[in-house]
């Protein structure tokens, strides 16, 4: 029996090793060159890292994941298909069953690979929401996780002097990370402020752990001097060829700038983001139900189709250890559902409890972290919303007020707002917000760009590179 899981983060580790330890055979397909996801980036082996931990949390778990993995890739049990970019992922049709699952292959993305599996898990997690501002294309401005990337992954820093800006409990990290390489972190801005924490401080409470992890920060940022600014958003980037300075202003209690507490700070980087969205583009394209942003899943992390799972990110924002706890899970389930057996709840027991305290933690993190309420006043008539249509806020405004749009299909149509290369991924968060409509699932048919060679071929036999010998 084999079973395809995509994404190697710590969701899709837990549960390609989960399931291989029960004896099923993994094809663990990711489009990175490395294992470990976004909050486990490695940087590749010909950089010499000579103390890749110093970047990281939990390098004991990434340690017992990578090198469980190394057993299995050894005894034969899971082969990792790196490079792999998943396009689309169908279930077979006619008298063979199981699921195809297509991928583009190395950096270039023009061959092709298909994997077949009797079952998929969909570990793919998520990406960053980006809103605009006057000023956010230039050079230099970078987002929050984009930032880390590079560090993570490149061992680089974007910049000498950097402000981190938005919203969010990545923030803060990425802010240490920075200073602890050696950038001069001239500001953390976050527009939730003190009384937005207070009125979630029970449930917080609740959750020791996580407190004690960010007071850690907070002491590591005072340690590098680092200005905290709360209840504050960032009103501009500024600069001619590049990033040289950001404004920054305070926020009234609607979320609105607080007139004349505009503040400029000199930078040559901006890292800034505003949370996080599933990816769910595969899972669509497969049929899985999709609720409020994530697949939804049942308790074993199942989704509604057969012989799909989905866990970590693609199911919601919940951090690193959400992630681990409902791979493990999904791995358990499909390893024991693959064999035709009937999983017992109690095997997972531990990753269930986990699971259900970081939920209720990410449900509270999602409550207190928001741009501000009036985000989108900020936006100029010629700031662009749409960076690959070059859509500027002028012509959404437009479509909405003198044409009559009341949903993002409607822009897209009238203004080309999210019909371009990243469609709507970068986008989609600030025509909604600027149409006043509701963020939906895109559901896009195919989760990268593919080039029309591969499509033409397709359902042709394609290598699979994974298939036992
Ligand atoms: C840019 C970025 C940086 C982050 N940095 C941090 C951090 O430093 N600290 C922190 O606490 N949290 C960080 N996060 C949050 C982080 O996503 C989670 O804490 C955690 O990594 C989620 O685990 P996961 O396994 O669910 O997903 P991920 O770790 O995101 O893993 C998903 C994997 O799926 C692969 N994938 C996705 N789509 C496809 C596809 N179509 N085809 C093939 N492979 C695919 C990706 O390459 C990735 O390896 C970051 C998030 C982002 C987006």
């Amino acid at each position: 029996m084999t079973l395809a899981v995509i994404g190697a983060g710590p969701a899709g580790l837990a549960a390609a090793i989960a399931a291989a330890d029960r004896g099923i055979r993994v094809r663990l397909v990711d489009s990175a060159a490395q294992p470990g996801g976004q909050f486990y980036r490695q940087p590749p082996e010909a950089l010499g890292a000579r103390r890749p931990e110093a970047l990281h949390h939990q390098w004991r778990t990434w340690r017992r994941l990578r090198d469980a993995l190394a057993r299995h890739v050894e005894a034969g049990r899971i082969a990792h298909l790196t490079e792999h970019h998943v396009w689309f992922a169908e279930r077979q049709l006619g008298p063979s069953s199981g699921f195809t699952v297509h991928a583009l292959l190395g950096p270039e993305q023009e061959e092709a690979a298909t994997v077949r599996a009797d079952a998929v898990l969909l570990a793919t997690g998520g990406y960053e929401k980006v809103l605009p501002f006057p000023g956010w294309t230039l050079p230099g401005v970078v987002t929050a996780g984009g930032a880390q990337a590079m560090l993570k992954g490149g061992l680089v820093l974007p910049g000498r002097t950097a402000v981190v800006a938005g919203t969010g409990p990545l923030l803060m990290p990425v802010a240490v990370s920075l200073a602890d390489a050696g950038a001069d972190v001239a500001a953390l801005v976050e527009s939730a402020g003190p009384k937005d924490f207070a009125r979630h401080a029970a449930t917080l409470a609740a959750h020791p752990a996580k407190l004690a992890e960010g007071a850690g920060y907070a002491a590591e940022l005072l340690r590098h001097h680092v200005e905290l600014l709360p209840h504050h958003t960032v009103v501009e980037a500024h600069g001619k060829d590049r990033l040289d300075a950001v404004t920054v202003a305070a926020l009234d209690p609607e979320g609105r700038v607080r007139a004349g507490t505009e503040r400029r700070i000199p930078c040559d980087t901006l890292a800034v983001g505003h949370g996080m969205l599933p990816h769910t583009d595969l899972a669509e394209a497969l049929g899985c139900r999709i609720v409020g942003p994530g697949v939804a899943v049942d308790a074993e992390q199942r989704t509604d189709v057969p012989g799909v799972w989905a866990a970590g990110e693609t199911t919601g924002i919940g951090g690193a250890a959400l992630s681990l706890a409902e791979g493990h899970i999904a791995g358990r389930s499909a390893a024991a559902r693959l064999r035709g057996r009937e999983p017992d709840p109690r095997w997972w027991a531990a990753a269930a409890k986990s699971r259900t305290r970081a939920r209720q933690f990410a449900a509270t993190v999602d409550a207190v972290y928001a741009p501000p309420a009036h985000w989108a006043e900020l936006l100029r008539d010629d700031t662009l919303v749409c960076r690959c249509e070059e859509v500027p806020a002028s012509a959404v405004r437009e479509a909405v007020d003198e044409l009559g749009a009341t949903d993002a299909r409607s822009v897209k149509l009238l203004t080309r707002a999210g019909m371009g290369w990243c469609q709507g991924r970068m986008c989609a968060a600030a025509v909604a917000g600027l149409t006043g409509c509701e963020e939906r699932s895109a559901r896009r048919p195919f989760a990268r760009p593919v080039p029309l060679g591969v499509l033409a071929r397709a359902g042709e036999d394609e290598p699979d590179p994974g298939r036992p010998r």
